[in-house]
């Protein structure tokens, strides 16, 4: 084995990466383009999400706003609305808000530096690195999930690698490593072995193009790299939505800035901590006047869903409500709607949002 990172183990590495890349490159739809604009969206759908569930959204998305200009020219509920299903939806808000910068203050031209394109809401050392390297082909090093895991076990970093000190010690490697013309496609290559090959789970050493340079392979120590701190265990929480139906229209409202789904339009929800029926109808009557104003007499319940948002492991009781008073509770509140279920589909939902205006256009027994 090559002494780690000297001249000859870098030029060693790149021919290796180059010519496994050119058998083994993933064909994905923002590969096909330059267009920083198109390569921006890519990225930021691509946060915490992964590619074969960005695939489709990207599609849409270039379909409906295919410039920056388009985006910018859209309103936050059309943004929202193709985003809907993809989850992290401050994502769609900060990068409708930083086309909307973008169109306003820099001629509707993406920057093509870092320092600039930073300063954009949404945009990171990372993406603003992905950006530069792939749209513009700038000698930027990048750092993601997937590269991560491979620079931290080809250096064989026993470290945690989301310390400070871990970041600035793979930053470094990603620099060391990149060469000065096409970058880009280095960085891509690098960042395909790492989902491909490399994966988090019984990496395939065996045919990885890069084994023998691998100090973790070397040393047997590739099943405890990459060090990461353990995952919070899930909090389980019970919450209601609430199905409000009146003259065959259903109550909707929309989240305020500071809720879990800011700017979709949701049914009436709140947490419940209460057991029983009693209790939990006393609940919901409650928070429904609160969000909306509205008193209501809760019924049955129409359906249960379990999902995860960030640390919470989510039991969703949703319930069926008719308005039990004709008064409204005045208040500062968010803005709401009653919508037919038919028409639904044209509004930006939550997915368990989305799932229950399904239910109900396909349960019409519902309307009151
Ligand atoms: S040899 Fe194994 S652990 Fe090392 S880079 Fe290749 S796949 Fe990853």
């Amino acid at each position: 084995m090559q002494p780690f990172l000297t001249a000859s183990w870098k030029q060693t590495f790149r021919r290796r990466l180059k010519s496994w890349y050119a058998r083994q490159a993933r064909d994905l739809p923002w590969r096909r383009t330059h267009d920083p604009y198109r390569i921006w969206v890519s990225e930021i759908m691509l946060q915490q999400t992964q590619v074969k569930t960005v695939i489709p959204y990207y599609e849409r998305f270039c379909k409906a706003f295919p410039t920056l200009r388009d985006l910018a020219e859209a309103s936050e509920a059309e943004v929202l609305q193709l985003w809907e299903g993809l989850g992290y939806y401050r994502r769609g808000r900060q990068l409708h808000a930083a086309a909307i910068q973008v169109q306003a203050d820099l001629g509707g031209v993406l920057p093509n530096s870092r320092k600039e394109l930073q300063r954009l809401p949404g945009i990171g050392r990372y993406t603003a690195a992905a950006i530069l390297s792939f749209a513009f082909d700038q000698a930027e090093p990048i750092l993601e999930a997937n590269t991560i895991r491979l620079l931290a076990r080809l250096a064989a970093l026993r470290s945690d690698v989301s310390t400070s000190h871990s970041q600035k010690t793979l930053w470094s490697l990603s620099e060391n490593l990149i060469p000065r013309k096409h970058t880009g496609q280095f960085n891509q290559a690098l960042m395909d072995l790492g989902s491909l090959v490399c994966t988090p789970k019984s990496p395939s050493c065996e045919v990885c193009p890069v084994a023998d340079l691998c100090l973790a392979r070397q040393k047997n120590l590739t099943a405890d790299i990459p060090v990461m701190r353990s995952r919070q265990t899930l909090e389980k929480i019970r919450e209601a939505l609430v199905v409000i139906c009146r003259k065959q229209r259903f109550l909707i409202r929309q989240c305020g800035p500071n809720e879990r789904w800011s700017g979709l339009w949701d049914f009436p929800r709140m947490r419940l901590d209460q057991k029983k029926p009693s209790a939990v109808a006393a609940q919901i009557v409650d928070g429904v006047r609160d969000l909306t104003g509205y008193t209501v007499a809760p019924g049955n319940r129409i359906k249960t869903l379990t999902h995860g948002v960030t640390r919470y492991h989510i039991t969703l009781e949703c319930y069926a409500a008719t308005i039990a008073s004709s008064r409204r509770k005045q208040g500062d509140r968010t803005p709401h709607r009653w919508v037919r279920a038919g028409d639904l589909s044209g509004v930006p939902l939550s997915v368990t949002g989305r799932k229950i205006a399904r239910h109900l256009a396909a349960h019409p027994g519902l309307e009151t």
